[in-house]
């Protein structure tokens, strides 16, 4: 049976997440003998137009940016989306908030026009994702799962319940315990509660939980006096583009 063929591609990110499938250490071997890689932005200096499964990092944030994802998207089979900037415009989104240009501005002062920036888009806005490996980054074991499942003919399985649930799992202390706000009770699980287990507070980097009003870990947040809209006040930073998107439609 021949092998999928695999293209990992960055467009508007830090890298960070094709690092990640880079250090996959002990797993990578595995990973690279049961796939055929012909793209890897930041691996490979090959490209091949023949790919089934591709794997995308990074926002749409300029109008190169569309023309190669659109270019993608009539060739893959499949699409994941790798990493909070691929799945919901992650960071790159807070510049829309300030509006493109005064963002510009604001960073590159009177060099603003060598600048090419457009909105910043999740990839979903231009072709249809079949995936999602949400965070920033994903975790490693996440990325090889869904991959691995797709290679199975399996659906992978991507945890819809709150980052509470793991972080309660593990023992640790609650944030809120500590006067420190957390996402955990909204935020989509999947990385085993990695910023709350070093004391750290979650902020939904790997977007929310479907319908926060209806599934979000109301008890505990009752337990401190809050409300779901009380902590959604801190999802722009990684979810800037989801509610404009939202609003939009
Ligand atoms: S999701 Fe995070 S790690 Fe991945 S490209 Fe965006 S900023 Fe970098
Ligand atoms: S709010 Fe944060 S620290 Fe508290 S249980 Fe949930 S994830 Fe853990
Ligand atoms: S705990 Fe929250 S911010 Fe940290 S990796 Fe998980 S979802 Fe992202």
């Amino acid at each position: 049976m021949s092998k999928p063929k695999v293209g990992v591609f960055g467009l508007t990110g830090c890298g960070g997440c094709q690092l990640e499938i880079l250090n996959l250490e002990d797993q990578l071997i595995d990973f690279i003998s049961a796939v055929d890689i012909v793209n890897f932005t930041e691996a490979i200096s090959e490209q091949s137009d023949t790919y089934e499964v591709a794997l995308i990092e990074g926002s749409v944030s300029t109008t190169h940016d569309i023309e190669r994802l659109e270019h993608i998207g009539k060739i893959a089979k499949i699409i994941i989306a790798v990493g909070a900037c691929s799945g919901t415009g992650g960071l790159n989104c807070l510049k829309n908030l300030y509006g493109t240009e005064k963002a510009k501005e604001l960073v590159y002062g009177d060099k603003k026009g060598w600048i090419e920036a457009i909105d910043t888009k999740p990839i979903s806005e231009y072709v249809k994702v079949d995936y999602y490996a949400r965070g920033c980054p994903p975790t490693r074991s996440e990325i090889v799962d869904i991959v691995s499942a797709l290679i199975m003919g399996k659906v992978p399985e991507i945890p819809s319940y709150p980052v509470c649930v793991e972080c309660k799992r593990l023992g640790n202390t609650c944030l809120y315990e500590f006067g420190i706000k957390c996402m955990g009770p909204v935020a989509r699980a999947g990385c085993n509660a990695r910023c709350p287990s070093v004391k750290s507070s979650c902020v939904a980097c790997r977007g929310s939980i479907d319908d926060p009003n209806v599934n979000a870990q109301k008890d505990l947040l009752s337990q401190y006096g809050l409300t779901v809209e009380d902590i959604m006040e801190g999802f722009n930073l990684y979810n800037a583009c989801v509610k404009i998107v939202q609003k939009s439609k």
